[in-house]
């Protein structure tokens, strides 16, 4: 019983995954990693030709083959895949798609079965089943096009076998030896077809999961490509798209929509004083408190530097200014002496309702005239405009 069989385990089916992933790979580390399989898949093959030479030394003791048959058989299968394996380190399978060269090693296999099919008759059942082994693995690796072309390649010999001579293909069974060694042909051969096939549902599996993780790597991508590292506040890209929006979506509803500027004031103090780590951790702990202090629809985003951003849809002027009040006044009532003891951080807004004539960039400057305004006013105090 010849040909190929591939490892179990989950690592290298990972492995096995990335190479479908990365046909046209060319890094080193790739070709490696697929050298190594195809050395696997070698060793793999040795062992499932060796089984199958056992067999056929059944068959010799018994005297229904000549004893050399085993090792020929052997040596046969070995010396393909000795050639193989040579291609293998020099690197010709890399220049294919199927870098294993899954249809030249079926047909050179395949043309060893009948071989031994044609020259030892008597045992043709041995060599008829490693056709189906030799499938199974082709299987896992060649195109429907080149599953259908090995086919008819076998089809066609089989036929010359079995209909274009009349050489008789036999089964022995007139001896326990000849039983056993027949039952053990079919026994080996359901045996690593069943490994196979339990490879490719493992393959399957992580391929998979793989598809999961990509799903979920890329869910994380789109949203860190839209926070801001530091506070996990929207990013000034994210924030102004979604500004855009909600201006599109007041206008064509009708309904009030406000924003508030926001920015730390002396904010450069708390850094000069306290270094530049506890300031980050300032604005985090601001942005923490003003999210769990809006509602759901509302969206905070990062402005630049420790200006902020907070739009307020379906909000009226006055509304607004009550809401950013409040706001002002927990920021302002927060303790932070955890930071530094005494330290007080107050923060000033600019609050600005959508007018019919505003676009993106004169609302915006609205909002800053007003949190001006808020600062020339003396700070921690919301102004509007
Ligand atoms: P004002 O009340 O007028 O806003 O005074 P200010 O000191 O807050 O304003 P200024 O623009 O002079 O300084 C802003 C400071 O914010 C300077 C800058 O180093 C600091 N800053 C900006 N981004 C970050 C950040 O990500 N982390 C820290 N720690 N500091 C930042
Ligand atoms: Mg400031
Ligand atoms: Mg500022």
């Amino acid at each position: 019983m010849s040909t190929a069989a591939t490892s179990l385990p989950e690592r290298n089916a990972v492995e096995v995954a990335d190479l479908v992933l990365m046909p046209d790979a060319a890094a080193p580390e790739v070709r490696a990693r697929r050298a190594r399989q195809r050395r696997q898949m070698y060793v793999g093959q040795v062992a499932s030709y060796s089984l199958g030479a056992f067999v056929l030394l059944l068959y010799g003791y018994d005297g229904t083959v000549a004893m050399h048959v085993p090792s020929l058989f052997w040596v046969g299968g070995l010396s393909i895949i000795g050639i193989f394996v040579v291609m293998s380190e020099a690197g010709v399978g890399d220049r294919h798609t199927d870098h294993y060269l899954t249809v030249f090693q079926i047909s050179a296999h395949m043309a060893l079965q009948f071989v031994f099919l044609v020259s030892v008759p008597a045992i043709g059942i041995a060599f008829v089943s490693v056709l189906f082994l030799i499938f199974a693995f082709g299987t896992l690796r060649m195109t429907s096009a080149q599953a259908m072309f090995t086919w008819a390649i076998a089809t066609t010999c089989l036929a010359a076998v079995f209909l274009g001579s009349d050489l008789p293909i036999g089964m022995p069974v007139a001896t326990k030896l000849q039983r056993t060694a027949s039952m053990l042909c079919f026994v080996l051969v359901i045996g690593q077809c069943a490994f196979l096939g339990l490879f490719g549902a493992t393959l399957r599996k992580v391929l998979y999961r793989r598809s999961i993780e990509l799903k979920d790597a890329y869910r994380r991508i789109e949203e860190l490509a839209e926070l801001d590292e530091l506070t996990g506040s929207y990013n000034r890209r994210c924030i102004m798209r979604l500004l855009d929006a909600e201006m599109e979506k007041s206008r064509q509803t009708s309904a009030p929509c406000a924003i508030a500027l926001i920015d730390l004031d002396w904010f450069k103090r708390i850094n000069d004083a306290h270094g530049h780590p506890v300031g980050d951790e300032v604005l985090r702990t601001f942005a923490i408190t003003i999210f769990a202090n809006i509602r759901p629809a509302d969206c905070f985003g990062r402005y630049g530097g420790e200006e902020f951003l907070l739009l307020l849809p379906d909000t009226a002027g006055d509304a607004a200014s009550r809401m950013m009040e409040r706001l002002r006044g927990i920021i302002a009532d927060l303790d932070w002496s955890a930071f530094s003891p005494g330290m007080r951080v107050t923060i000033s807004a600019g609050v600005v309702t959508l007018r019919h004539t505003d676009t993106a960039d004169t609302f915006l400057a609205r909002a800053d005239s007003a949190l001006y305004s808020a600062k020339a006013q003396g700070r921690n105090r919301v102004a509007t405009s």
